[in-house]
């Protein structure tokens, strides 16, 4: 352990480290009744393909807003309730309401796309997973392979034969899977042939260095090559700028999601852009619609 000398400092350390820790379990405490009070919701983010831009997913994000109004995100609360355990659960009500949420696009005579859930390596461990993710399915009745799993890489190398076995299960079942956040964990890339895996998302912060025409992503480059020599799917997140979704569309990279297209949205915002009809009046662009 490393020696403070200096008092100051020491004191300032263990103030931020013990108000941490009293903010980490006032969340946890929060957590605890969230599902029942309804505090949570999901958003739905698209998914596009370069090649002809159309709809090819959605991806659902969890949103917490609390009684007092304020969000708080899941990149502060989601690694919180996987210490806890809380996850189990919030991960489970999340499939509910994702696959009921798809139910209800395709009987709305929506675009058919694939939705992408998130799935925390405690999840994915936990030993009921692949029975809990059918009966989601059972209850909602959508099929398998409509849905795509959004593992981080972080999470399929703790227990690396486990989490191969759990991801032959899942896919033998017709579940996509794909590897979020690519490139930021420890994974070597020597496991990756390893891992039945359907499709790769090269993390925003390759998409950085891009803000000029001229500018390179070497590391984008590389796992868009990468995905093709393994015959996967490439799809980059965090698009922001067109200049970012021309310099993937140069190098072959497959799919984007990111702000430059739409910021995760409301379900009724999602149906209100994607629901046929919608379409073929912003096609058709009529002067005038009906309002009854
Ligand atoms: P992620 O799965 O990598 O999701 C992408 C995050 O980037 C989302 O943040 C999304 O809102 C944000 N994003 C999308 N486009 C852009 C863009 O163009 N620029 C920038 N700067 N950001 C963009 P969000 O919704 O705050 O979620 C953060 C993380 O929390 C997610 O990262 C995921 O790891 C986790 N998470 C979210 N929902 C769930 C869930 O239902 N279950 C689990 N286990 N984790 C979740
Ligand atoms: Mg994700
Ligand atoms: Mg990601
Ligand atoms: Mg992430």
């Amino acid at each position: 352990k490393a020696k403070i000398s200096d008092g100051i400092n020491h004191l300032t350390y263990d103030q931020e480290l013990a108000n941490a820790i009293t903010k980490r379990s006032h969340i946890a405490f929060a957590l605890q009744n969230v599902i029942e009070k309804q505090e949570f919701c999901l958003h739905y983010q698209p998914q596009y393909r370069l090649s002809d831009g159309a709809l090819t997913g959605v991806e659902a994000l969890i949103r917490w807003q609390r009684d007092d109004g304020r969000f708080v995100s899941p990149a502060e609360f989601i690694p919180i309730a996987e210490r806890t355990g809380q996850i189990l659960e919030i991960g489970q009500w999340v499939f509910l309401e994702a696959f009921a949420f798809h139910k209800r696009c395709q009987r709305a005579d929506m675009p058919v796309f694939r939705l992408a859930v998130n799935v925390s390596a405690k999840q994915l461990n936990a030993p009921n997973f692949v029975e809990n993710l059918s009966l989601a399915l059972l209850q909602t009745g959508i099929g398998a392979e409509q849905i795509e799993l959004e593992i981080t890489e972080s999470s399929l190398v703790s227990d690396l034969d486990h989490t191969v076995e759990i991801l032959h299960q899942l896919r033998d079942r017709g579940f996509q899977i794909a590897i979020d956040d690519f490139g930021t964990g420890q994974s070597s890339l020597s496991y990756l042939h390893k891992f039945p895996i359907d499709r790769l998302k090269i993390d925003r912060s390759f998409l950085a260095p891009i803000l000029k025409e001229s500018d390179e992503s070497p590391i984008a480059k590389l796992l868009v090559n990468l995905s093709k020599d393994l015959g996967i799917e490439v799809i980059a997140e965090g698009v922001e700028t067109p200049i970012q979704k021309a310099y993937l569309t140069d190098i072959g990279c497959d799919e984007v999601q990111g702000y430059h297209l739409d910021h995760p949205m409301t379900e009724e915002d999602f149906i209100r852009k994607f629901s046929v009809h919608s379409i073929i009046s912003s096609k058709l662009q009529l002067p005038f619609t009906a309002t009854n």
